[in-house]
């Protein structure tokens, strides 16, 4: 199975996307997970990201490409995934297309997760991470900062850099201007499915495993 998730920021694609890789055994490939651990990791590729990462900004195609590139060559046309935040502008789209084509192997689905702008804002604001496990929660979920633990491991919870009201909002236009146009590129291929991502993760999950 090869899938693309695509979402604004905050539409659910990182919780979806644990989900969907677990239930099948795929491999869940974010973009945006690579780049924070090699930031973590203090790396070249990591901290030369960062500078835009910390602005809402995207980071330049070629470097993503050269992830992506590295992640599916190796596993050559057995490749299997799910891409969470990957491709974001119609230029990675096409170079992964190319990549694709030149394996041999298509995608079989584009999901497009759909949250109205004032929800995700919402959201973004109250989310934090699980520095333990990638878990994805919510604030408002607990009495107080100081009560919150993921809830899945009891890990420490963190809120991203980049969850800021300056940055989200700059990351909402970065969506609108280069990753939305990417909703009709797909559309033209018929493999784009869109849902209602609004709900408990579960009832997402239901309405994604449908198309599944
Ligand atoms: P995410 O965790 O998917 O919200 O990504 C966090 C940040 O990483 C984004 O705001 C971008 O700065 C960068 N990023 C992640 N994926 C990409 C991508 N495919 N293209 C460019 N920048 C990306």
């Amino acid at each position: 199975m090869r899938i693309v998730l695509l979402g604004a920021p905050g539409a659910g694609k990182g919780t979806q996307a644990k989900k969907i890789s677990e239930k099948f055994g795929i491999s869940h490939i974010s973009t945006g997970d690579i780049l924070r651990n090699e930031l973590r990791n203090n790396t070249e590729l990591g901290i030369k990201a960062n500078e835009y990462m910390k602005d809402g900004r995207l980071v330049p195609d070629e470097l993503i490409i050269e992830i992506i590139k590295e992640k599916i060559e190796k596993e050559g046309r057995q490749t299997q995934f799910l891409m969470d935040g990957f491709p974001r502008t119609l230029n990675q789209a096409r170079k992964f297309d190319e990549m694709l084509a030149s394996l041999g192997i298509s995608l079989d689905k584009i999901i497009n997760i759909d949250v109205a702008e004032d929800e995700l804002v919402n959201r973004l604001t109250s989310r934090r991470v699980c520095h333990e496990c990638s878990g994805i929660c919510s604030i408002n979920d607990f009495n107080s900062e100081d009560d919150a633990k993921c809830p899945s491991c009891g890990g420490r919870l963190y809120k991203r850099k980049d969850d800021d009201s300056e940055v989200i909002r700059e990351r909402l236009k970065v969506y609108e201007k280069q990753t939305k146009p990417l909703i009709d590129y797909y559309s033209k291929g018929g493999l784009l499915f869109d849902i209602n991502g609004l709900g408990t993760e579960k009832e997402i999950f239901e309405r994604v495993l449908t198309l599944l």
